[in-house]
């Protein structure tokens, strides 16, 4: 369906017949109706135009029709939060004794989230290496199955989850979290898959300064999730609506430049004496390069790497750095680095963390927009102030 490159696509969606180039901001949370014959259409049609902006709003139906062009969707639901989508789609969709398949290399709130729904509301969950296409097909009880949840590339080290064959599961319905490629660089629903996922926070969105979740798949499935949503109350706000549309507009080339970024660092990286692995799709030593280049336009915008000192590195490279900032997050202008051990995942045991794919010195960094070259040289100074204590 898509006629032009990506890069002019995201200049071309989401607009609807107006002289806006950009979309106004629709505050009104309530909509006038013409009479009761209208008044009771709107609410009772699913996604129906202008009736209660908890519904559907004007400013957040353009984001949403933007991201479902983007991934050759029929629609697309918006939420309050990337966690937002992700809990509106399992409570839309699960019920207590339902089963769900669920990959292990998943966001930590999607596997605590998971977790409560076991323990409280009786969900049965099986756990998968999400790189192993026959661990998904064997945890599948036709059925009972009712949900697949991948994630590709995955929290923390970058796994890549074979779309072709995770999009022909066929039974249950299958959701692939793209957070880490954005629309720009992988549509899981060419592959097969019923249901992408972002959190617009991250690349979408694209400048942290925006809280918003998407999922888009078909009508059917939209409007489904639609039915909950309404109750849920998850529902995105119009202003950061409007600011991950206006992310959209640079989505391409931000995650150019980006992704060039990664790539030039992640082989500089490797070749440095002080690094012990690099994980990055787009190098060859990454287990699953060759896949990544099947199902990905480009490589993403994170690397993670680890260093030889463990813990005291990990925490004293994070430390030296100056233009790459400490913060979770990613896909925004900024680099930033994010020291699990020591920080988001500080409570684990070293058996804990292993299982989570993460040892002490891991370092996850999200290339921002920066200059390659005094990226380059910032870590470059970060590394010297490493090496100068081991
Ligand atoms: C951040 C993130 C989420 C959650 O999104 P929020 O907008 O922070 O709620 C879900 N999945 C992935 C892969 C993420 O990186």
């Amino acid at each position: 369906m898509t006629t032009f490159h990506q890069a002019t696509e995201v200049i071309r969606v989401g607009r609807t017949v107006s002289s806006d180039l950009t979309p106004p901001v629709h505050t009104s949370a309530v909509f006038e109706q013409s009479d009761t014959t209208a008044a009771r259409r709107a609410a009772t049609t699913p996604r129906a135009a202008r009736f209660y902006s908890r519904y559907s709003n004007p400013t957040i139906d353009q984001f949403e029709s933007a991201i479902a062009d983007l991934e050759g969707a029929e629609a697309a639901r918006a939420y309050a939060s990337g966690m937002g989508a992700v809990s509106g789609v399992l409570m839309a969709l699960c019920s207590a004794g339902d089963h769900v398949v669920a990959q292990r290399q998943l966001y930590s709130g999607t596997l605590v989230l998971l977790a409560m729904l076991e323990e409280r509301f009786g969900l049965a969950v099986t756990y998968v290496d999400g790189t192993d296409p026959d661990e998904w097909d064997a945890a599948i009880e036709p059925g009972r199955t009712v949900l697949c949840v991948a994630e590709t590339p995955a929290n923390p080290q970058l796994a890549i989850v074979d779309l072709e064959r995770f999009g022909a599961i066929k039974g249950p319905v299958t959701l692939v979290d793209s957070t880490f490629a954005t629309p720009a660089l992988q549509r899981p629903l060419d592959f097969g898959v019923d249901l992408v996922l972002h959190s617009a926070t991250k690349g979408i969105g694209g400048h942290n300064d925006c809280s918003v979740g998407v999922v888009a798949g078909s009508e059917e499935l939209i409007n489904w999730l639609w039915g909950f949503a309404i109750l849920h109350g998850a529902n995105a706000s119009p202003y950061d609506a409007a600011a991950a549309l206006r992310g959209v507009r640079t989505l391409d080339v931000r995650l150019e430049r980006q992704c060039a970024t990664a790539g030039a660092l992640s082989a500089w990286l490797e070749d440095h004496p002080a690094v012990a692995t690099v994980s990055y799709p787009g190098l060859v030593s990454h287990p699953q390069h060759e896949l990544a280049g099947r199902q990905m336009r480009l490589p993403g915008s994170l690397v993670s790497f680890d260093l030889d000192g463990g813990l005291d590195a990990g925490v004293r490279f994070s430390e030296a750095l100056t233009l790459a900032r400490i913060a979770t997050s990613l896909g925004g202008p900024e680099t930033l680095v994010a020291h699990p051990a020591s920080t988001t995942h500080a409570g684990l045991t070293p058996a804990e963390l292993k299982a989570a794919g993460i040892s002490d010195g891991t370092l996850r960094i999200s290339f921002g927009l920066e200059h390659p070259e005094d990226l380059r040289a910032d870590f470059a100074q970060a590394l010297d102030a490493v090496a100068t204590v081991h």
